[in-house]
This record gives C-alpha cells, sequence and structure tokens, in this order.
C-alpha cells in the first residue's frame, strides 16, 4: 500500500482548501473556531453551501448524490474541511440513515427521502438509546403493533442529539415481544409533527442543549415507514453504527487542536519560560501526536478497506476508540496549559499572554467537559473493546 499522495491528490487537495478558502462564511468559521454555538441556521447553510458543491454527502453512491469519491479523497477531505474550521456535517441524515436507505430501503423510500436529506428538507434524529437500553441496546422497550396499515407506536428515546431541530426520526422499535431479543426489533422512520411525539430537553454538564428525551404516546406511523423487513432491524441498526463510529474518530479535528496546543505552548510562559520547554509538557504533546500519526496511517488503511469490502467492517470500533482517546487527551492539555484561564468564567483571569493565543480559549471548559461524551456516544469505548474481541481477536 503506497501512502504518498499522488499528484492528481494533491491538486484535489488544493482545490478544497481553495473552496473552502472562497466559501465558508466567517460567522460560521468563528463560531468553529471560538468553540462557540452552532445554530440550525449555520448548519443549514454550511450543508446547502456543500450540496451546491456536489460535496454534502461524502460517503453517497454518484447515482444517489454522493461525488464519487474514494477513500482518499474523503480523508482529504476531512483533513482540510477540519483545517479550514469548517463544521462537522449533521450526521444523522448524511451519514447514518442516507447509507442505509441506499443498502435497505425500497426504491419509493430512497427516490423521496434522499434529496430530501441533500436539500435540506428533512432534519433527521436518530431513535435508538433509552433509559435502560443504551450499551444493551437489543433490550430496547419501545413498542410498535401493527393496526391495519399502521404502526402504533408507545415508549421512550432519550439522548436524542439535536432532536429539538429534527422534523424526523429514525427509530428502533420493539415488533416481536415473544423473540430473542435481536430478532423482534424493526427500523421505523417517524414524522415528528405525528400527534403524540413529545421532546424534552435535557442540558448537559457545560450548559448546552444537545440532546433530548423523545416520548410517543399512541403515535401513528403509515406501514410503509418500516425500513427492510419487519423484525430484522437489528441488522440495520449495526450497519448504521459501523458508519457512525468512522466519523466520530475526527482524525481532522485532532490535528487541529495538536496544532493549536502547539501554538499555545510557545505563548503561555510557566517560570519566565514557554511551556513548550517545559520537558513534562513537550512529552505529553509529543505521545499525543505520535499517537495521532499511528491513528492518521490506521485511518488511512481502514478506509481503503472500507472501499474494498463495500462498508467498514468492525476494526472501525479502534478507530472509535483511539480517535476518541487521542482527542480528549488534547483537550485535557489545553485545558492543563491554560491553568486557571480554562475555569468556565473566562473573564474572572486575565494573562496577557493568552490574548495571543490561536482560539477559542474563552470556551474551553465548555468544549472540555462537552467533549466527554465522544467516549460514550456511538457505543461506549468499553463496549468497542468488547466488539473487538469478539470479531477480531474470536475471544
Ligand atoms: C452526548 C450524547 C449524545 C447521544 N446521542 C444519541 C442519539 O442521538 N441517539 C441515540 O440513540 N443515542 C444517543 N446517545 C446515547 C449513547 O449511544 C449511549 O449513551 C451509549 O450507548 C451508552 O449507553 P448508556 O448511556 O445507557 O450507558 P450504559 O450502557 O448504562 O453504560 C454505563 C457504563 O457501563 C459500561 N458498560 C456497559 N455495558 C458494558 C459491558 N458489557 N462491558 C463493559 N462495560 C460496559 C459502559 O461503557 C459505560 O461506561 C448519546 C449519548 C450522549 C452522552
Amino acid at each position: 500500500m503506497d501512502l504518498n499522495f499522488t499528484p492528481e491528490e494533491e491538486a484535489f487537495r488544493q482545490e478544497v482548501r481553495d473552496f473552502f478558502a472562497e466559501n465558508l462564511p466567517d460567522d460560521i468559521r468563528d463560531a468553529v473556531r471560538n468553540g462557540g454555538e452552532l445554530t440550525k441556521e449555520h448548519m443549514e447553510r454550511y450543508h446547502a453551501i456543500l450540496n451546491k458543491k456536489g460535496w454534502l454527502a461524502t460517503t453517497w453512491a454518484e447515482e444517489f448524490g454522493g461525488p464519487g469519491w474514494g477513500p482518499v479523497e474523503r480523508h482529504i477531505f476531512d483533513e482540510e474541511s477540519s483545517a479550514a474550521y469548517a463544521p462537522r456535517i449533521v450526521p444523522f441524515g448524511l451519514s447514518m440513515l442516507g447509507p442505509v436507505l441506499q443498502k435497505f430501503g425500497s426504491k419509493e423510500q430512497q427516490d423521496y427521502y434522499l434529496p430530501r436529506i441533500l436539500n435540506g428538507d428533512d432534519w433527521w434524529c436518530q431513535g435508538y438509546s433509552e433509559p435502560g437500553a443504551g450499551s444493551d441496546l437489543a433490550s430496547l422497550k419501545t413498542r410498535a403493533v401493527r393496526e391495519g396499515d399502521e404502526w402504533v407506536i408507545n415508549g421512550q428515546k432519550t439522548w436524542t442529539t439535536l432532536g429539538q431541530h429534527a422534523n424526523m426520526i429514525f427509530c428502533l422499535v420493539r415488533t416481536d415481544p415473544d423473540v430473542k431479543q435481536q430478532e423482534g426489533i424493526s427500523f421505523i422512520l417517524v414524522d415528528m409533527s405525528t400527534p403524540g411525539v413529545e421532546v424534552r430537553p435535557i442540558k448537559l454538564i457545560e450548559g448546552g442543549h444537545e440532546v433530548n428525551e423523545v416520548f410517543f404516546t399512541d403515535v401513528r406511523v403509515p406501514y410503509e415507514n418500516l425500513v427492510g423487513e419487519e423484525n430484522k432491524g437489528w441488522t440495520i441498526a449495526k450497519y448504521l453504527l459501523t458508519h457512525e463510529r468512522t466519523g466520530i474518530a475526527g482524525v481532522g479535528f485532532s490535528m487541529l487542536e495538536l496544532e493549536e496546543v502547539k501554538q499555545l505552548a510557545k505563548k503561555i510562559t510557566r517560570n519566565g519560560k514557554p511551556l513548550a520547554e517545559d520537558p513534562l509538557f513537550a512529552a505529553r504533546v509529543a505521545q499525543a501526536e505520535i499517537d495521532l500519526e499511528a491513528m492518521k496511517l490506521t485511518n488511512l488503511r481502514m478506509l481503503f478497506t472500507a472501499q474494498k469490502q463495500g462498508a467498514p467492517g468492525p476494526e472501525t470500533s479502534i478507530l472509535k476508540i483511539k480517535g476518541t482517546v487521542i482527542n480528549q487527551e488534547l483537550k485535557d492539555i489545553r485545558r492543563r496549559a491554560l491553568g486557571p484561564a480554562a475555569a468556565p468564567f473566562p473573564g474572572s483571569f486575565k494573562d496577557s499572554n493568552l490574548d495571543v493565543a490561536p482560539s477559542g480559549h474563552a470556551n474551553n471548559a465548555a468544549r472540555y467537559f462537552n467533549n466527554r461524551k465522544t467516549s460514550i456516544f456511538g457505543g461506549s469505548n468499553e463496549i468497542q473493546r468488547n466488539i473487538l474481541t469478539k470479531t477480531m481477536l474470536g475471544l
């Protein structure tokens, strides 16, 4: 495997870099750079910019409106979009449901929903987790009973990210309670404006409103909103999760974070010397950089495998674990570098050195706390280790 980029790939990198320099609006770039809040309007506008260029659904097949990229192009795009302080795309429609519909959906579902995802007509959220069914997802209890040509859904989902913005939710529901847990689950699409759907906010530790509870009380959904076969939703659920895990690795964002930490360490002084010259601090940054370099190569290798097999395999769990651990480590290094200035009340501590810090220190505490989630969602890192021991080590 040759891991050097070809001249064509380098030319593509330049094209992506130029595109972001010319098209990413300043307010969106600043919100990402400063760790500020990205609104629904920001995200819709950003998606529309990418869609106009044909670069929104980077993993979709060309026949469905994807750009026809291979893993290397996707990798370059990821690096360059992060370096430009572009946001991550909202993954629920584009990276999760889109690939599911392309593989398991009916022609009617593909024709109706996929263009709506691209055009931003629908904002999707993910209804997998429930109170009592997170890691042990197959024990989910939300019930869907068929009545004529409708499903009647009762139950509760939780941790529903950005559900407050969504008009559609894809749900795992129990359609047969009398068989082995995994064999009685179906995958159903629900319009959130249907009577009986209620969204309630959950406040996170840093004060943000990112996740929700979603309640279903006698929610009536057309039968044809079932994706794939009845009681075969577990296969779809697993397929979707492998796509979720690849995106979570966030290699490009960690590269940016590393660069910022290095810049910060040159500006901040401790005992009259730049922090970068503190051997303990420097060693910690160096270790993070070595891990990140190894992770970049692993990411590339897995992207090649995904292209050969048509879909990412269980080894994406490695990306999920390493990607989130490295990113959390970098955020912790940054927090320690900032010292008291990383406190959640930025106005209360003044250090003139920080005026020249690259970005975002005012929101450092919020970013640090918010980022705790990445080793939990998409299947916790402990669960990823279980998957690896079973599927790759055969234990
Ligand atoms: C910010 C955030 C956003 C989320 N967004 C969504 C969303 O949009 N949609 C959605 O459906 N879900 C979402 N989730 C839910 C997420 O997928 C679950 O939190 C996750 O699967 C863990 O489940 P749990 O919270 O119930 O924890 P539990 O399953 O109760 O786990 C608690 C702890 O026990 C460990 N553990 C559990 N079982 C095992 C085991 N067998 N072996 C070893 N260790 C184990 C876990 O690793 C964890 O540390 C989100 C979660 C967070 C925090």
